[in-house]
């Protein structure tokens, strides 16, 4: 921060290498950076940010033997793997950047993803407060916590038929929600951090946010949605398919359902074949993400039907990424059936749109349960396996019955809300100014 001629504190973040918790960690770089600090990224080799979108930062490759492991899918493996390898490197760049550094540049701080833990023993030992930002919700966060928990009390693993009764204490959760016990020791000991950075809105999470101060005695900052105060260009690990938005350009007013399951989430062919049917026999337009590699058994959609190929062709358009930030703002758009990732529930809950909710794993069960339960705002799938007439319903009900208008005028109200929090003198940017100070202090 500028205090005395161009003394500038320098903030160092450590971003976890997946495109949902990169594109958050750079968000807040950028609002750090326009508040004043020197930004320093840690990063991965594997999936790591392109420098040369982000020439106002300094960038710190870390070296990492987990490639391989990432590539077969195994994220928590990798996640491990990735701490481990990368601890002692760390510290050695922290302790040499501290004894190089002068006193116009001084390393105020860590902010590191949850995910990269190692990073906190590094600061720990070089007497450097440490920050983390989780770029997850305050409720996933709480439901997470309780695992530990429901484990020793013999609820967790829990057999099928539990699976629609509800949690304990974490209304309205039920057993099938709750995200998976594996991490869960390492990525929760939040204690030792000076502070909690959240990529959330007080107005969507008020209750679990103040059950976590209570429960944690942390200071707790949400700030969110980061994506909407941040200047940062853009993160993407893939190519955008821009071609798709002047194919939106010809749809009519929120016509379009946007189909995507994020960058993580993986199908079988015959998920592929129900989907595209579902959407094709729904008579809406849609625009629809099929990843590289996503589909387990296939390269893309070479192994769609022709028949179903046919059907869809003009009503339906599909890319191998696209960029979604501005498709859900664009007029056309009035729909998402989405894994619900926080960033895309985000993404969405702030343009309005509502959802069709497809959780997949991680945090996206807690996701669709608030989006269809608390806020209102989207309705999720039956089954968790695709079965003949599921999504054809599922759009139907969105994008043309009483109930899709009813989603629609909730999900507008929501986003007044969510703009509130973000304008001056809003929960958002005053829980931003707080964390400013907090980080000017150390
Ligand atoms: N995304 C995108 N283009 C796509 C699909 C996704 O830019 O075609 C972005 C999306 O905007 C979001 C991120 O990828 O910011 C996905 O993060 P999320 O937390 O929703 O899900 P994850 O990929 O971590 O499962």
């Amino acid at each position: 921060m500028e205090k005395e001629g161009k003394r500038r504190l320098r903030v160092v973040l450590v971003a976890a290498p997946f495109q949902g918790h990169i594109t958050p960690m750079l968000q807040l770089g950028s609002i750090l950076h326009s508040n004043g600090f020197s930004i320093t990224v840690a990063h991965a080799q594997y999936n790591s940010p392109d420098p040369s979108s982000h020439p106002e930062f300094s960038f710190l490759p870390l070296p990492d033997t987990s490639t391989p492991v990432f590539l077969t899918g195994e994220i928590i493996a990798s996640a491990v793997q990735l701490n481990a390898n990368c601890k002692a490197r760390f510290r050695e760049c922290l302790a040499e950047a501290m004894r190089q550094q002068g006193s116009d540049d001084e390393i105020a701080c860590i902010i590191h993803d949850e995910f990269m833990y190692f990073s906190e023993a590094a600061a720990k030992d070089l007497m450097i407060p440490s920050i983390i930002l989780r770029t997850n919700s305050a409720a996933h966060f709480l439901a997470r916590t309780a695992l530990i928990q429901l484990k020793t009390e013999g609820h967790i693993p829990f057999p099928e038929s539990r699976s629609q009764d509800l949690v304990p204490e974490l209304y309205p959760l039920r057993f099938k929600d709750l995200p998976n016990l594996q991490l869960v020791s390492k990525v929760s000991n939040i204690r030792s951090s000076s502070a909690i950075i959240y990529n959330t809105i007080d107005c969507l999470e008020n209750s679990s946010l103040a059950k976590i101060e209570q429960q944690w005695q942390v200071p707790t900052f949400p700030i969110g949605p980061m994506h909407r105060i941040s200047s940062a260009s853009s993160s993407s690990l893939l190519e955008e398919d821009i071609s798709c938005m002047a194919w939106l350009d010809k749809q009519s007013y929120d016509s379009v359902i946007y189909v995507s399951l994020g960058s993580l989430a993986f199908m079988d062919v015959k998920e592929l074949v129900e989907m595209g049917w579902g959407l094709a026999n729904s008579q809406q337009p849609f625009l629809w993400v099929v990843r590289p590699g996503s589909i387990r058994g296939a390269e893309w959609i070479e192994i769609l039907p022709k028949n179903l190929k046919e059907n869809i062709s003009g009503r339906g358009y599909i890319v191998k990424w696209a960029p979604q930030k501005e498709v859900l703002a664009h007029s056309a758009v009035g729909g998402f059936l989405s894994h619900c990732g926080w960033n895309s529930t985000l993404e969405s809950i702030c343009e309005g749109i509502p959802m069709i909710c497809k959780p997949c794993f991680g945090d996206q069960g807690v996701n669709t349960r608030y989006v269809s339960h608390v806020w209102k705002v989207g309705l999720e799938l039956e089954g968790r396996n695709l079965e003949r007439g599921e999504i054809e319903r599922a759009v139907r009900r969105l994008m043309v019955g009483e109930e899709g208008k009813e989603l629609r005028k909730r999900s507008k109200n929501l986003k007044k809300k969510v703009e509130l929090c973000t304008k001056e003198g809003g929960s958002s940017s005053n829980s931003l100014n707080k964390l400013i100070k907090i980080i000017m202090s150390f």
